[in-house]
């Protein structure tokens, strides 16, 4: 229950998880608590008990856990009881009213546009997307007598009547069955569909058997803003209230929706990351939607992954969990090897008879224009020609990474990183995307005053000038985190694309992730061997996954597909398997490897990591952290020597890291659970920003 209590000179919110009987403290230091605020525990024991499992497996505070868990609102001392969700909308005065009337209220004018054009009414978030200030503007109409307002008990979208499932197909059916089987006890299925082999049926498939016994539905999904088909699909199949948690929502809307989970009010679950924390009255299953997805892992405070907390309360709860993927992680597939997951195959797309042909275009032999190699011009010549579309992936936004004095050889460096500035042509800025940094682009170079100064290299923003210059006729779309910044703007690209209002996409990895545009016939990676050489061991598989993701988009439809992937490195193993789709033959060879030099999933890793403002204080700190730890019982785990990070200067902080390693989990956290208290209570421990990350996801 949720107490509030003395802090200092502040009051505070605080859990009470427990009651005793004695104290070690002094009773006349004790202070007591000033007010209990809930009446029923607002978390359920099973709910408390898994989250206490988390903040002892990832050896984070359990306050800052429970902080998680809780929607802002609760943590703010707000009531359980919620109201009804207000929806606004026209009354009879409202209608007749002539709008320039309110020619000097722009505001007011566009709300009652709005609302006149959606009779069933709108609420305070699709409000809020019109203006920020639509409160004091609604405020006015109401006194003006033209707009009501009434409580609603759904939150959001409306009901409409269930959208028919087409008959699924024989591997699919399996996959169904098998997972049906087992819903009253705990497994975990690891369900390997390649792009476009009806995952996602499956997933409505096994909800749809999952109601029935009165239980709720989990669904985790990488990013809702990415997939907005998804979310259609869940509302459209199943005319019962769904509930939806990321992070665009409001505060209000994210505790109705909690409160709606919590009491079975809504019977499917549909949320990002911290979603996996959403409590449910009777939970039936948890799917995890894209599995490998590099969102699910937390990577700030509270390091959790989304992923393996959720298969944890699976077991907890005794109930089936699914993670789906068409490029599972390297560590699913090895708990599937080791018989700890059951494997799932759909070999088969759904739509068309066969995956789209890859094909390699080797850089060595070609000349570029711009980054664009002349075969894959021809091909999108050619897509053209047919009104078909053509989706080209590069991995960097802006518009050149490089700026550079051609007089002096002075690249444009961030004042604040050991990093170089992106040019953004299009707002004449240079941009650090390490840190944020952002400055007007000087007109002489600051080194030797020259005006020889370029742009080298391409990032997407420099594609899509290409290719507008080059194919004048064709409607280009930029998808990348500088053109869909705006709230709404990636919905209206997305739906562009979907409509046929869009010939070539140009864009990121926000392009990888489960679209389903059937008219994308051809794909082109611009810069496959981006990544190839990383520092980081799991850079391959990152890139493998985008690539094969993105090739995934292409002839999803009824018309065949092909990829074309620009590299200076055909011969590496990684695109031998590529073009054969063989995700097991990649994911084979790279487990070999990672076995061979004793890496996750065949090892355990913990991350300690340290920055300052001051020169040498972060690796003082980690040679520190060092000493302690060799003086520690080792028994099991290896402790690598400290070192500067990989980019040592970020943000006007200099960073450092030790990393712990060891073949079992058992005898890591002992030895964290020893190292950590004595490190907390050493003053070099105050000196710098410090924190634990188990189970790291990149080594930066
Ligand atoms: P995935 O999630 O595996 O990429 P989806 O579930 O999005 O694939 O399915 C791809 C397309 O195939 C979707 O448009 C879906 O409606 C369609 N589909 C899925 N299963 C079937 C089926 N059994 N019969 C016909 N079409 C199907
Ligand atoms: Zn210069
Ligand atoms: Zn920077």
């Amino acid at each position: 229950m949720r107490v509030r209590v003395p802090f200092g000179r502040r009051e505070l919110v605080g859990v009470l998880i427990r009651a005793l009987d004695e104290s070690p403290v002094e009773p006349a230091r004790l202070k007591s608590v000033l007010q209990i605020l809930d009446r029923e525990p607002v978390l359920s024991t099973s709910m408390l008990s898994l989250l206490q499992w988390a903040a002892d497996y990832y050896h984070h505070p359990l306050g800052e856990v429970l902080k998680t868990a809780l929607p802002s609102a609760l943590r703010q001392g707000q009531g359980l009881a919620v109201k009804g969700l207000s929806v606004w909308s026209l009354t009879p005065a409202g209608t007749d009213v002539d709008l320039s009337q309110l020619n000097r209220a722009p505001l007011q004018r566009r709300i009652l546009k709005a609302l006149a054009d959606t009779p069933t009414g709108l609420h305070g978030g699709q409000l809020a997307k019109i203006s920020r200030g639509w409160a004091g503007a609604i405020r006015q109409l109401v006194a003006k007598g033209w707009v009501g307002v009434r409580e609603s008990e759904l939150s959001g979208g409306a009901i409409s009547p269930a959208e028919p499932a087409p008959a699924l197909t024989a591997a699919q059916n399996a996959a169904v069955d098998a997972i049906a089987a087992s819903l009253n006890s705990f497994r975990a299925f690891l369900l390997h569909g390649v792009t476009g082999s009806g995952k996602t049926e499956v997933y409505l498939n096994v909800i749809a058997r999952v109601l029935p016994q009165q239980r709720q539905a989990l669904l985790l999904v990488p990013e809702i803003g990415l997939t907005p088909q998804l979310v259609a699909r869940v509302r459209a199949r199943f005319p019962i209230s769904v509930a939806v948690l990321h992070s665009a929502i409001s505060d209000k809307e994210r505790l109705r929706a909690w409160l709606q989970a919590r009491d079975a009010k809504a019977q499917i679950v549909l949320g990002t990351r911290s979603a996996v924390f959403t409590p449910m009255q009777s939970p039936g299953v948890i799917i995890v939607d894209e599995e490998h997805d590099t969102s699910y892992k937390q990577q700030e405070g509270f390091r959790y992954h989304a992923r393996d907390i959720a298969v944890m309360r699976a077991r907890r709860e005794n109930i089936p969990i699914v993670l789906g993927s068409a490029t599972p992680s390297l560590d699913s597939l090895r708990n599937a090897t080791k018989g700890s997951y059951e494997r799932l195959v759909l070999p088969d797309r759904t739509r068309t008879a066969a995956l789209p042909a890859v094909h390699l275009l080797d850089l060595r032999r070609l000349a570029l224009n711009n980054g664009l190699s002349p075969p894959l011009l021809e091909h999108i010549g050619k897509r053209l020609h047919r009104g078909e579309q053509s989706l080209l992936f590069l991995n960097r936004r802006g518009y050149a990474p490089i700026y550079m004095c051609h007089d002096c050889g002075w690249l444009a460096p961030c004042a604040r990183c050991d990093g170089k500035l992106t040019f953004h042509k299009h707002r004449q800025r240079l941009r650090c995307h390490h840190c944020g940094a952002d400055i007007v682009v000087p007109e002489t170079c600051p080194d030797c005053n020259g005006v020889n100064l370029h742009a080298l290299g391409e990032g997407t923003e420099r594609i899509e000038s290409v290719l507008v210059s080059l194919f004048p006729q064709a409607r280009v779309v930029r998808i990348d985190r500088d053109s869909t910044r705006r709230k709404g703007a990636l919905e209206e690209k997305l739906s562009q694309v979907d409509v046929g209002d869009a010939d070539i996409l140009v864009g990121t990895q926000m392009l990888s992730k489960g679209h389903d545009f059937p008219n994308v016939t051809l794909v082109g990676v611009l810069n496959a061997d981006q990544g190839l050489y990383s520092a980081d061991f799991r850079a391959s598989e990152q890139l493998f996954q985008q690539i094969m993701q993105v090739s995934g988009r292409a002839g999803r439809g009824h018309k065949p597909g092909e990829v074309w992937v620009q590299t200076y490195h055909p011969d590496h193993q990684l695109f031998t398997a590529l073009r054969c789709h063989d995700y097991d033959a990649f994911a084979q060879n790279a487990l070999d490897e990672r076995r061979e030099a004793g890496y996750p999933p065949f090892a355990h890793f913990a991350l300690l990591r340290a920055e300052s403002p001051k020169t040498d204080a972060a690796l003082t700190f980690v040679q520190f952290a060092h000493q302690l730890a060799c003086s520690c019982s080792l028994n099991g785990v290896d402790v690598m020597d400290p070192l500067p990070s990989p980019m040592e200067r970020r943000a006007g902080r200099y960073r450092a890291q030790l990393l712990l390693q060891a073949t079992r989990r058992r005898p890591l956290h002992d030895f964290l659970n020893n190292w950590l208290p004595r490190l907390e209570a050493a003053r070099a421990s105050k000196r710098v920003r410090w924190s634990l990350d188990v189970d790291p996801m990149d080594m930066y």
